[in-house]
């Protein structure tokens, strides 16, 4: 991943611009053929592709495993979003690196803003993980796509019912599932504070995050307090996340007499086998919750 101020990336994107002669100010909306929906993370992209599937193609500008907040564009991401037809986005201050790279692209293609109307709590962006929220996002990105493809209408609006159903599906399967665990038992100790959304629509309790700040080392004090809470709570489970490294997660649960360690998956789908887009990804990490805190 590219490590680079923005001021840099802004730079390649006129070069790029420029160097493969893009004409300014259109983007591929105005070109015949398939809508080209551009979402900027993994997440979206799969609830957009069923939204959009037999019409309009989607990609992700992030790859599989690619942390949002800390994200730096490359140059070929510019080019991509220059060509998209519709740009997706979560909002609620997920992709702050988005905007100047949209002024880089020269792109005036239309943004869906997922989170717009839902209200954000501690100015975390996790909306996504509570799947009455993604009702919402499903919402947003039909009447984008409507707008944007006014032509594809009834196969949006019949994608979107039956994703729609699917997501309700899916609140009843998680309630039903988190139910069997003891309500003792139901604290969690989590990498980083994905989980607000979720565990408040299901009951759920984060005592606490390991990393304080995406993308930066937490101090000794904060690991030394997170201790304090998870021992005075008997919390049964810490969970780690595959983009990060778990040593530090392991070194709390041993500090804290945490007897499991789990993995959950909430920031990018594809990482593993079983959470290959929003609905599996929620139903293994259900699973993954249910198991680690009984
Ligand atoms: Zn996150």
């Amino acid at each position: 991943m590219l490590k680079l101020p923005r001021p840099v990336t802004l730079f390649w994107g006129a070069a790029l611009v420029a160097a493969l002669a893009l004409p300014a100010g259109e983007g591929a909306s105005a070109a015949a053929g398939p809508l080209h929906v551009l979402a900027s993370t993994t997440l979206l992209a799969s609830l957009a592709s069923d939204v959009a599937r037999g019409r309009a193609d989607v990609s992700s500008l992030m790859p599989v495993g690619a942390s949002p907040e800390t994200y730096q564009p490359a140059p070929a991401d510019i080019v991509r979003a220059h060509g998209a037809g519709l740009i997706i986005e979560n909002g609620a201050g997920l992709e702050a690196w988005l905007a100047p790279m949209l002024r880089s692209a020269s792109t005036h293609a239309p943004i869906v803003n997922c989170s717009d109307g839902l209200t954000v709590t501690e100015a975390n962006p996790h909306l996504w993980l509570d799947p009455e929220y993604a009702r919402h996002y499903v919402t947003a990105m039909r009447d984008g796509m409507i707008a944007a493809d006014p032509a594809g209408a009834a196969i949006y609006r019949a994608n979107a019912a039956a994703l729609d159903g699917r997501l309700v599906a899916l609140t009843a399967r998680i309630r039903k599932a988190l139910a069997t665990i003891p309500p003792a038992n139901r604290n969690m100790i989590v990498f980083h504070n994905a989980w607000l959304y979720y565990n408040r629509r299901f009951g759920l309790r984060t005592l606490g995050a390991i990393e304080e700040v995406p993308g930066s080392e937490p101090s000794a004090e904060h690991i030394a307090r997170l201790i304090d809470a998870a021992r005075a709570a008997h919390v049964r489970a810490i969970f780690a996340e595959p983009e990060y490294n778990a040593n530090l997660v392991n070194a709390v649960a041993r500090s804290a007499g945490i007897p499991n360690v789990a993995m959950l998956y909430d920031d990018s789908v594809g990482t593993s086998p079983q959470t290959r887009d929003y609905i599996s990804m929620l139903d293994t990490d259900t699973a993954t919750i249910v198991h680690a805190l009984q």
